[in-house]
């Protein structure tokens, strides 16, 4: 008789470093059953991030082979997915990495209760976050609600050295029957848009780690300014990676924390970035509702425009005829993602000069961005617009003319996503139109839009709907 085995419940955490629970799996010396569900999570994610997840997924599976195992796939209400294959392999143990955001939480809770009630041991591991959310307390006992007291509580706690990557795993006697990923057409949504992102992709834990060497051999250093000019390949580039989990954070704090001792000048600030990401997880796991209302209840009573009217599909479409708008969204069609200053300058134009709702555009992204993740996503849109967690109020309305002449004093990036108006526009720029669907009906010789709303109108109106406000 062999032992029982042990499934591995395989999500957004497709590496082998770094993986508290893969490391206790394998360290069980069990047979090791790793299966990736699309379960009714994964099935309801955008279009680009369910692409990108799928793909992640085949990937890790070629990865596992090295380890003398293999992933299984299967589709299904992950519950009843995991009590199939506990009946069909006789295991007792189900492990999985821990999720903090609200959709995962819920249906992790009850996976957790129906596997126990069946008499399976199951359990999660913590691995995709540096803490805890809830091991960080201001001196009052709550949790933090401005980013600064938060850096300054955790930047000198030990982070625990990233595990190193089993050498094998033990195979069970037979292998259950897997779906394969590839009959599911995850990339359907994605429409022409597959062909084009896909070139800009870095999938898997290899490419993830070559990312980070090359980001800590070559660009941090200068990153703590080069990270403010959208022209320039001045950041890592790991939110993609990071967010399927195909590196884990403490390699990534941990090379940070040795390029900061070793005194490279920008590496303190990669660090501040690593936990902006843990405050985003900190923020969804004491107040979910960031993720779908206003976290400061008092803007329930802002008057947001709802509706996708022409302005919000001309945003949508990058067309308001606001150059550093328009370059941005179009950059997130051709690459999947979207410089952070560009996030910022699309989602203050969105809230501020369209007065729409932070919703739409948070839902928008949620559908093109290889790298959405549902925590910083909601901070972001809501850090944008006023409603979330940010020290600086509404009044604070990025112009996006005068963004522009700061980060792209050359307009190199607007001149590198946008055809209309240039003889012979970069491949970039024409790839837009390749990538977004043919009802649009854009084409590079159409003139380019004049501004929907002009800088300064916008920032008026805007502020004059915030002092009129009913709160
Ligand atoms: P780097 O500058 O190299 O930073 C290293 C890592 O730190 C990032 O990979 C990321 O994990 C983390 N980080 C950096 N900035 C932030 C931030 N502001 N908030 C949280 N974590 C951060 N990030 C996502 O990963 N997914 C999203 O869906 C997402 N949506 C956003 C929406 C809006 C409106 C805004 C303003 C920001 C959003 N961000 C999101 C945060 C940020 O824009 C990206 O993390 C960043 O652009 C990633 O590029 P990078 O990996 O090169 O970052």
């Amino acid at each position: 008789m062999g032992q029982t085995p042990i499934i591995w419940w395989v999500r957004k955490d497709l590496r082998l470093a770094d993986n508290p629970v893969l490391t206790e799996v394998a360290a069980s010396g069990r047979p090791v059953i790793a299966v990736f569900i699309l379960d009714e999570v994964f099935d309801a994610y955008g279009a680009a991030p369910r692409w990108r997840l799928g793909l992640g997924a085949e990937e890790f599976s070629k990865i596992l082979g090295r380890l003398g195992s293999r992933l299984i796939f299967r589709r299904g209400e992950a519950l009843s997915v995991l009590q199939a294959l506990v009946a069909e392999t006789g295991a007792d143990t189900v492990r999985w990495g821990r999720a903090y955001d609200p959709d995962q939480v819920v249906r992790d809770k009850a996976v957790k209760a129906g596997l126990t009630d069946a008499g399976v041991d199951a359990a999660s591991v913590a691995g995709s976050l540096l803490f805890e959310p809830w091991t960080a307390e201001t001196k009052t006992g709550g949790f933090y609600r401005v980013y600064t007291p938060f850096w300054k509580t955790l930047r000198d706690r030990p982070v625990a050295a990233p595990d190193a990557a089993p050498t094998g795993l033990a195979a069970p006697q037979s292998w259950p029957a897997s779906d394969d990923p590839a009959r599911w057409d995850l990339g359907a949504p994605m429409r022409r848009g597959a062909g084009i992102v896909a070139p800009h992709l870095h999938v898997g834990e290899d490419a993830a780690r070559a990312r980070l060497d090359a980001f800590i051999d070559h660009k941090v250093a200068g990153y703590a300014t080069a990270r403010d000019h959208v022209a320039e390949d001045g950041t890592s580039g790991l939110s993609e990676n990071l967010a399927w989990g195909e590196i884990g954070p403490r390699t990534c704090w941990h090379a940070g924390w040795a390029a900061m001792q070793a005194g490279a000048p920008g590496a303190e600030v990669f660090l501040k970035e690593l936990v902006w990401r843990e405050f985003a997880y900190h923020l969804v796991w004491h107040t979910p509702h960031i993720t779908t209302g206003n976290w400061k209840p008092d803007w329930d009573a802002f008057v947001w425009n709802t509706d996708t009217t022409p302005e919000v599909t001309a945003w949508k479409q990058g067309r308001t005829g606001m150059e550093f708008v328009d370059a941005a969204m179009r950059e997130m069609y051709v690459t999947g993602r979207m410089h952070n200053r560009a996030r910022m300058i699309v989602a203050s134009y969105l809230t501020k000069h369209l007065m729409s709702h932070w919703k739409i555009g948070l839902d928008w992204f949620a559908d093109c961005l290889v790298d959405w993740d549902p925590a910083s996503n909601a901070m972001g849109w809501q850090w944008s617009a006023g409603s979330g967690p940010d020290a600086t109020p509404y009044f604070r309305v990025f112009n996006p003319e005068t963004q522009a002449e700061k980060f792209d004093p050359g307009a190199v990036y607007r001149r590198r996503w946008i055809a209309e108006g240039q003889g012979t526009p970069p491949q970039t720029a024409l790839d837009y139109f390749d990538a977004v669907p043919r009802h649009w009906g854009l084409s590079p010789n159409s003139a380019y839009p004049k501004p929907i709303v002009g800088a300064a109108e916008g920032r008026a109106r805007a502020l004059d709907a915030y002092a009129n406000r009913a709160f």
